[in-house]
């Protein structure tokens, strides 16, 4: 038995499913997870050795690749320096000045521990300041796993959604609305309906849950649009996509002002820093200053936030977003290559160092197409890619990240895998 399997039989006798987060068990897919023994630049290693082009990058994290030497030194220093101290430090306020600078929509920012805490702050935040219940998400869109966000669409339009997860009980979910992703009419007579009750819209501005899925302008300047006329706030999910599309974020790719943006996973630079921020004025709501409640011990914590602020400070590199996006780039021409040549229903898409690939004819752009998309072929081609030594997430609904560090025979080296892989499948 291989050491990934035997620390699989060994896991799950003492966590559920063997797993601290459920996509890593490898369900969707079938077959044993890889347990990582380390990581560098674009590669990960196995417990069995076993060496892999890596495409989740922590899920997105690892932005300038693994283990940069930057980002280590700096969290060396850190840990001599003591490891959480509960007060506050001269380095969260470097932290939150170069958020505050990059992304311009926030004006003011509070540093959490995960994108969850992020997102369910920001919303109860947004209830808070606008002494409203009503919440409006969109289906295929993940924000962490808070309770009144955990939520599928109800069974018509204009209904308030379900829980998907057991534990949650309707009355939680029963101020969400669920609507669908790029559906701009939609958002219209959910506005006419209950505009004067909706507290937010919160939207993953380029969707990386759902596969990926870039949101439309037109849907995103209506919902700017029918926030402000109704005075709701919108909430950007940026967590995914946030230093991960371009410097700045969708925001800045789209030019779209959100009042509040969620953010996680780059700013943290491999460690657990998220962050929710916005206009001052919304941001007054929050405690000391206000009566939204809203704490973390970690919160902040100065070993995390030293990973955190170097990784800002080497993503503003000259190029640095050109480059990524190149790179993510020639890798997606690669693959809708190879579904030209070998004629198969298999197409990429990429924005900043994001990238999806899809087992249908053209790119989808709602949820409904991820979902009409040949899942069977896509667990083979997985499996296939691993065997060749690259590692994709192991699900169709999830997108795949590029680092600094997949330079070009990175890419090449992925792209015949790919082909080789999909001649074995079909
Ligand atoms: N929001 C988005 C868009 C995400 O992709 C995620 C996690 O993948 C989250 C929120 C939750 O972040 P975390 O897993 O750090 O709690």
């Amino acid at each position: 038995m291989s050491f990934n399997e035997t620390f699989f039989q060994r896991a799950q006798i003492t966590t559920p499913g063997g797993v601290n987060s459920p996509v890593r068990a490898f369900r969707s897919v079938g077959g044993t997870p890889r347990f990582i023994k380390k990581a560098e630049g674009a590669y990960i290693w196995d417990a069995d050795d076993k060496q892999y082009i890596d495409y989740i990058g922590s899920w997105g994290p690892a932005i300038l690749g693994h283990a940069h030497p930057e980002v280590i030194a700096a969290v060396q220093h850190a840990v001599t320096q003591g490891l959480s101290f509960g007060a506050p430090t001269e380095a969260e306020i470097l932290m939150a000045e170069e958020i505050c600078k990059l992304v311009p929509s926030i004006e003011q920012v509070r540093l959490v521990s995960s994108g969850t805490e992020a997102t369910m702050s920001a919303l109860r935040l947004a209830r808070g300041a606008t002494k409203r219940d009503k919440i409006i998400k969109f289906e295929g869109c993940y924000h962490g796993h808070a309770d009144s966000l955990l939520v599928k669409a109800g069974s018509g339009l204009l209904t308030f959604g379900n829980p998907t997860s057991s534990g949650v009980p309707a009355d939680f979910t029963k101020h969400t609305l669920v609507l669908d992703y790029n559906d701009c009419a939609q958002l219209e007579s959910a506005f006419q309906q209950f505009g004067s009750e909706i507290a937010c819209v919160i939207v993953e501005p380029v969707a990386g849950n759902m596969n990926l899925i870039k949101a439309t302008e037109a849907f995103l300047q209506t919902m700017r649009r029918l926030c402000s006329e109704h005075g709701s706030i919108l909430i950007f999910d940026e967590v995914m996509c946030g230093f991960r599309v371009a410097l700045g974020g969708a925001q800045a790719l789209f030019g779209i002002t959100p009042d509040l943006t969620a953010l996680g996973k780059v700013i943290g630079g491999g460690l657990p820093v998220a962050a929710f921020g916005g206009k001052a004025e919304i941001m007054a709501h929050l405690a000391p200053l206000g009566g939204v409640y809203q704490a973390g011990t970690l919160s902040g914590n100065p070993v995390a936030v030293a990973a955190g602020l170097t990784t800002l400070k080497l993503i503003q590199a000259p190029d640095f977003y050109t480059q990524l996006s190149q790179q993510t780039q020639k890798l997606v021409d690669g693959f809708n290559r190879i579904g030209t040549e070998l004629n198969i229903d298999f197409c990429a898409d990429a924005i900043g160092g994001m990238f999806g690939i899809y087992f249908c004819k053209e790119v989808p752009t709602s949820f409904e197409q991820v979902m009409q998309a040949n899942g069977e072929l896509f667990k083979r081609f997985f499996h296939a890619m691993l065997d060749h030594g690259i590692y994709l997430a192991p699900s169709a609904y999830e997108a795949g990240f590029v680092s600094a560090c997949h330079f070009d025979h990175v890419i090449e080296t992925t792209i015949n895998a790919a082909r080789e892989s999909l001649r074995q499948i079909t």
